[in-house]
């Protein structure tokens, strides 16, 4: 997939945990925790973004083109769904590049501005700094952002399985 078409995303109410995670490795993703069937689909519409959900009724409406149905109250499940329905190869350089919060991208922070904003011994230990220039949410690779990078690794692999799997599920049906 070429650089900079990446699809994006808008989830409804029931995949909060998969909106924040679709942020983190990189994809622009609003979610909407309240609103009726009809305003989810114009709002995805209007923002040229894909809906995606988990509600049957939502996704087998008439006007629901472009809406993607997860099937799996799971969250790994529900990643190799959408990686599968939209052919999604996430890119390394993307992971944490968005405020898993917001959707906003995140901007690099100077060490010196960081000083008055992270504890000593952070401060201290770490060279780079990030910011969410909307939640003002301060980064730095400590060991919680270890635990979401290696969570983070997981998922890449997922996704080359679920393509594999679902590449070899299309190659088997062509047999005779
Ligand atoms: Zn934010």
């Amino acid at each position: 997939m070429r650089q900079g078409s990446q699809p994006r995303f808008l989830l409804d109410v029931m995949l909060g945990s998969l909106a924040r995670w679709l942020r983190l490795l990189g994809y622009d993703t609003l979610y909407f925790n309240e609103g009726e069937d009809s305003v989810l689909l114009s709002r995805a519409r209007a923002r040229r973004r894909l809906l995606v959900t988990r509600d049957r009724e939502l996704a087998g409406r008439r006007d629901a083109k472009g809406v993607i149905l997860l099937r799996s109250p799971q969250l790994c499940r529900q990643w190799s769904e959408l990686v599968v329905a939209c052919n999604l190869r996430p890119d390394r350089n993307r992971l944490m590049t968005r405020c898993g919060d917001c959707n906003t991208r995140i901007v690099p922070l100077s060490r010196e501005a960081a000083r008055r904003r992270v504890p000593p011994y952070v401060h201290a230990t770490r060279r780079r700094f990030r910011r969410c220039p909307t939640c003002d949410r301060v980064f730095w690779r400590a060991t919680h952002v270890t635990g979401i990078a290696s969570r983070l690794e997981k998922f890449l692999q997922a996704a080359r399985l679920s393509r594999a799997r679902a590449a070899t599920g299309r190659r088997a049906r062509r047999l005779p």
